[in-house]
């Protein structure tokens, strides 16, 4: 994302299923399935250690997301979750390419990451069968669940649309983007 190639790719799928590691590429995949009203179910997973100590450092949290955007429903940035502030926040003030020349190489904490993220996946996979099939009509509504890798426990949290959210009101169901 957003090399044009994913970006056709994209605009043809049923629903949307995404695994990455940065805000931004969060916001663009929900940008186009928004245009599209194509369903988006973002995972994400944060490995938390304590700070101003000597490595190897304890982790304090292991805390993961399921969200299900559905077009019509609340989204991201109806949760909060997606903020300009925090978009700014992770580029750093560098332009859009900050992620292309960003340095790869992960901290060797982070080979704890992959049953966890296991686990979300499975999740989300449960979530296409809800959205597509409907097994479960009680838990329709259900969009955001928050998971906790220490107890294994995931967790239902409301969240609400917002009149004022920015993605709902002026993006969904939009589109190609045009330029006038
Ligand atoms: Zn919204």
């Amino acid at each position: 994302m957003p090399e044009q190639q994913a970006l056709e790719a994209l605009k043809g799928a049923d629903l949307i299923v995404g695994c990455v590691n940065n805000l931004a590429a969060r916001a663009d995949l929900l940008e186009i399935a928004g245009r599209y009203c194509i369903p988006y179910i973002d995972i994400g997973l944060t490995l938390r250690t304590a700070d101003d100590v000597p490595d190897p450092a304890p982790i304090v949290a292991v805390a993961g997301h399921v969200f299900a955007n559905v077009p019509g429903g609340p989204c991201f940035w109806c949760a909060g979750y997606l903020t300009k502030k925090r978009l700014e926040s992770e580029a750093g003030g560098a332009d859009r390419s900050y992620l292309r020349n960003r340095r790869v190489g992960a901290p060797a904490r982070d080979a704890l990451v992959s049953p966890f993220n296991g686990v979300l996946a499975n999740q989300a996979a449960c979530d296409v069968l809800q959205i597509v099939l409907g097994y479960a009509p009680s838990r329709a509504a259900v969009v955001y669940k928050m998971y906790d890798g220490f107890s294994g426990t995931m967790t239902d949290w409301e969240v609400t649309s917002r009149g004022d959210c920015p993605h709902c009101s002026s993006v969904v169901a939009n589109g190609d983007p045009v330029w006038a």
